[in-house]
């Protein structure tokens, strides 16, 4: 989608931080990082517009988003552990209509999230 932000950095017409990528996903650091390391993982081809979009036909896509941020918190040696979030709606905070995860790790997270 031409006016869609990740489409933008997918398509490499805007610049990112690349850490990672698979067939379908890639792995770049989040502009305004909430933790030591803040990784957001895309489909490269639009996926509108968060969790609540998705059907069985994703489920490849979903399989693969979750093995690459596997791998980037290998690469990112988070050993001590990671969490993933997907945001969904204003109340969560989302700002990109583009199916999306954050992987965050490097520091103690706590629980319950704020
Ligand atoms: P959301 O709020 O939709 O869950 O997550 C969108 C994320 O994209 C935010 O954490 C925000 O900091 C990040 N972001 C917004 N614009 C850019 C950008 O141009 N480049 C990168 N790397 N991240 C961005
Ligand atoms: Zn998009």
């Amino acid at each position: 989608m031409a006016d869609c932000l990740f489409c933008r950095i997918a398509a490499g017409s805007i610049p990112c931080d690349k850490v990672a990528e698979s067939e379908q996903v890639l792995a770049f650091r989040d502009i305004n990082p909430q933790a030591p390391t803040h990784v957001l993982l895309i489909p490269k081809r639009h996926v509108a517009d968060s969790a609540s979009g998705l059907e069985p036909g994703h489920a490849g896509l979903i399989a693969e988003l979750f093995g690459l941020a596997a791998r980037v918190a290998a690469q990112e040696g988070l050993g001590g552990g990671w969490r993933l979030v997907t945001n969904v709606g204003p109340d969560a905070g989302q700002s990109v209509p583009h199916l999306h995860l954050h992987l965050l790790g490097g520091r103690a997270l706590g629980w319950p999230p704020g």
